[in-house]
C-alpha cells in the first residue's frame, strides 16, 4: 500500500471517530494492513455514491437563497464540516409560506435525493413531519425499517412511545415537529456515517429555519452530537440540561428506542424530567398525571 492510500485511510478513520459515530469501522490502535485494506474497500463504496450528486442536484432552491445549500456541505476526503453556529436573523415567515417552503424542500430535493450512499438502501425517503408553526422540534437519529417503509419519522414501537412522550406533555403529534439527522435508513439500522450526516443535515438545517421553533428536544446521543458538533458528550452528563443551538433552545434527552430497552421507573422520571423542563420554558401548564410511557 503507498503512503497516499495510507494516508487516505488515516483520514477517513480519523474521521469516523471525530463524531464519535463510527460504530460501522473499529479504528485499528496501531495502522495495522490488514484493517487498512478493510477500510479502504469501504472507503472506495463511498466513491461511487458520492458521483451520484449532479450538478441539477446541487442547485440550491430558489426558496433559500440566504442559506448553504447541501452542496457546499458536501464532505471532503471524509471530513465533517463544521455546522453553522450564527443564530437566525431572518424574520419569520407566515404560517403558510412556512408550509409552502417544507412541501417545496421535500419535494424538489429531498426525495429523489441521491447525494450520499444511503439511497442506494432506503426505500424512501422520510423527511418529517407535524406543525410548521411548532414550538417544539424533536430530532433522532434516522428512519428505522417501520420509518422506512412509510416514509414517516417515528412509527414504529419508539414512536409509539414518543407519541406517549409529547401526549405526556398534554400536546398531540400534529402539534409538535419531528424529524432525523439523516432521511434515508441507514442499513441494518447502524449509526449514521458522519459524511452521510455532513451532507444530510443542510436538509434539517433548513427544516429548522424555516420552522423556528421555540425549543429543539434531540432524542439520543447521535442527534446531540450532531447539533453540539462534540462528539465527546455522553448522554449521562448532558441530558436535562439546556444547551443552545443557533439561538435556540436546545434540550436533550434519550432516544425512545433507549427508554423501551430501559424500560425502568428511573428512566422514565428522567425523561419527564426533561420535558417538563421544555413546558417550562414555554410556559406551558405541566399536566399533573404526564409521565413517560405510561400517558
Ligand atoms: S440520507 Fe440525506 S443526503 Fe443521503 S440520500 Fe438520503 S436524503 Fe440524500
Amino acid at each position: 500500500m503507498d503512503a497516499g492510500a495510507k494516508n487516505r485511510v488515516k483520514l477517513w478513520l480519523r474521521s469516523e471517530r471525530a463524531l464519535g459515530l463510527g460504530a460501522s469501522v473499529t479504528a485499528p490502535s496501531s495502522f495495522a494492513p490488514d484493517a487498512a485494506v478493510q477500510a479502504i474497500a469501504i472507503a472506495e463504496q463511498i466513491a461511487p455514491a458520492q458521483h451520484h450528486v449532479s450538478a441539477e442536484k446541487t442547485e440550491p432552491s430558489a426558496l433559500f437563497p440566504a442559506i448553504s445549500a447541501p452542496s457546499e456541505m458536501a464532505p471532503r476526503g471524509g471530513l465533517v464540516p463544521p455546522p453553522s453556529v450564527e443564530p437566525f436573523t431572518a424574520p419569520s415567515l407566515s404560517t403558510d409560506e412556512k408550509r409552502r417552503r417544507l412541501i417545496a424542500l421535500d419535494n424538489n430535493e429531498v426525495r429523489g435525493c441521491t447525494r450520499c450512499r444511503l439511497c442506494e438502501t432506503r426505500t424512501q425517503t422520510v423527511f418529517g413531519e407535524g406543525d410548521a408553526d411548532a414550538p417544539i422540534f424533536f430530532i433522532g437519529e434516522g428512519p428505522g425499517e417501520n420509518e422506512d417503509l412509510k416514509g414517516r419519522p417515528f412509527v414504529g414501537r419508539a414512536g409509539e412511545l414518543l407519541d406517549k412522550m409529547i401526549a405526556g406533555m398534554g400536546l398531540k403529534r400534529e402539534q409538535v415537529y419531528i424529524a432525523n439527522i439523516v432521511k434515508c435508513r441507514p442499513p441494518g439500522n447502524r449509526v449514521p456515517m458522519p459524511d452521510e450526516v455532513a451532507t444530510c443535515t443542510p436538509y434539517l438545517e433548513r427544516q429548522i429555519e424555516i420552522i423556528r421553533p421555540k425549543v429543539i428536544v434531540t432524542l439520543g446521543l447521535p442527534a446531540l452530537k450532531y447539533m453540539m458538533n462534540d462528539p465527546k458528550l455522553t448522554m449521562g452528563r448532558s441530558r436535562g440540561n439546556w444547551r443552545e443551538w443557533r439561538g435556540i433552545k436546545l434540550m436533550p434527552t434519550f432516544h425512545p428506542a433507549y427508554v423501551l430497552r430501559q424500560y425502568t421507573d428511573e428512566t422514565r422520571a428522567a425523561v419527564w424530567s426533561d420535558l417538563k423542563q421544555v413546558l417550562v420554558e414555554l410556559g406551558m401548564p405541566i399536566p399533573t398525571r404526564g409521565r413517560t410511557g405510561s400517558a
